[in-house]
């Protein structure tokens, strides 16, 4: 096994307990520091079509990487099963990501599926994907049909050249903003599009992005470039913090702060004066918003996560596979929630080598962003 293997997967993540005493979900769970469970994001492939920098640089993502085989994945039965139990937990919005998710085969099949999910009140649930927009121009209407409610795109540059060194692929912005139409008149709005602001890679793009986005039907939010993985090599000097990217586009186009539309919402919100709209700004370095996070993810085999910045996971596909039932599973979930105290935003240090963890951090490609 090759050390980039070790990077990427922890064998060492085994499958939860199951307490003797099996219990009911309540739709009320809280973890450790009294945050609900509201919000699940599934990775559905461990695959991605582009090398963003920032996130599969392509010498660690090269031809001899392992991803995982087809077996290793869960299948849409599986993923449907364990999000129905989460849903009974109190989960409200299921995102799906990767990986690029829409290289996942059949992906409308698993939206069909999970659209039919209701909460234990009897509303459906907010079913979201964000995507790299590569695919999205052909899709967005079959994903819409299927039954999913809106999209999210990521896109870190109006400029060509300046994309082109971030994805790291050759794709062109052109064919990402004809998926964010697609999207748009296929109905998957409110869209939100995704920059991660990378310092002396694409900061240049702040105000062109703002001024391109302004007044448009699409919501521009502004993301740290985050210490994510084992792999992009990441820098505090390469962070621009958030209140940099407001200072830079009021100077323009002056910006107003308006308040959060519900708890645990990650983006801070701001509004153009004039009236054209607004952005979001994801401070998740500079103002962590650990206090109130209220997501699990499930990695692409199975394993939940109840941090962006874990080192291990917990093996539900094990318990699946096994032949576990229901209540088993349910019961060895709110454990896990219960007992969950992450809040590792929130203690990083300037020099995450000087942070204690257990081993390395899975890489967001594999637990999903
Ligand atoms: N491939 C899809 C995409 O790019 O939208 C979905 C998966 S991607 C891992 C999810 C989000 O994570 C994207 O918006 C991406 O820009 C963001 N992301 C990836 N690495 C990041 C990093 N190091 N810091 C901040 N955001 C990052
Ligand atoms: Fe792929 Fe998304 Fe990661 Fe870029 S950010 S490499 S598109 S998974
Ligand atoms: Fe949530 Fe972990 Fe991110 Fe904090 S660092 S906001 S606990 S995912």
């Amino acid at each position: 096994m090759t050390e980039k293997t070790i990077l990427f997967r922890d064998e060492r993540n085994a499958a939860p307990a199951i307490p003797r005493v099996l219990e009911t979900p309540t739709g009320l769970l809280g973890d450790a520091l009294a945050r609900p469970l509201h919000d699940l994001r599934i990775s559905v492939t461990d695959r991605c079509n582009f090398r963003c920098v920032y996130c599969m640089p392509k010498e660690v993502f090269d031809k001899d990487y392992a991803y995982l085989p087809q077996t290793s994945l869960l299948s849409f039965e599986e993923i449907t099963r364990i999000a129905r139990l989460f849903v009974a937990h109190g989960v409200e919005k299921l995102r799906l990501t990767g990986g690029e998710p829409l290289l996942r085969k059949n992906l409308e099949r698993l939206i069909g599926m999970l659209a039919e999910l209701r909460t234990p009140g009897g509303k459906p649930l907010d079913l979201t994907l964000t995507t790299n927009g590569s695919l999205l121009a052909k899709k967005a209407q079959s994903l819409k049909d299927a039954g999913l409610n809106r999209v999210t795109v990521s896109l870190d540059s109006l400029d060509d050249a300046t994309f082109k060194r971030m994805n790291d692929v050759d794709f062109a912005v052109a064919d990402v903003l004809a998926g964010l139409e697609a999207a748009h008149k296929a109905g998957l709005g409110p869209i939100k599009v995704n920059m991660v602001v990378k310092g002396g890679m694409n900061d240049q793009e702040i105000v062109p992005m703002a001024r391109h986005f302004k007044g448009s039907p699409y919501v521009l939010r502004f993301i740290e470039y985050m210490d994510v993985g084992a792999s992009n090599g990441w820098n505090m000097r390469e962070v621009v913090p958030s209140e940099e990217v407001v200072r830079r586009i009021s100077a323009e186009m002056p910006l107003l702060p308006i308040g959060a539309n519900y708890t645990g919402e990650t983006a801070a919100r701001w509004r153009y004066a004039d009236g054209s709209g607004e952005i979001g700004m994801i401070s998740s370095v500079t103002q962590a918003f650990c206090h109130d996070c209220s997501r699990a993810r499930l990695s692409t085999e199975g394993k939940l996560y109840t941090c962006l910045f874990a080192t291990r996971g917990s093996d539900l596909r094990a318990l699946l596979r096994e032949g576990r039932s229901d209540a088993e599973m349910s019961t060895a979930i709110a454990h896990i929630w219960r007992a969950r105290t992450d809040r590792y935003s929130e203690t990083r240090t300037i020099n995450t080598d000087g942070l204690v963890l257990g081993g390395p951090k899975v890489e967001m490609s594999y637990i999903g962003g």
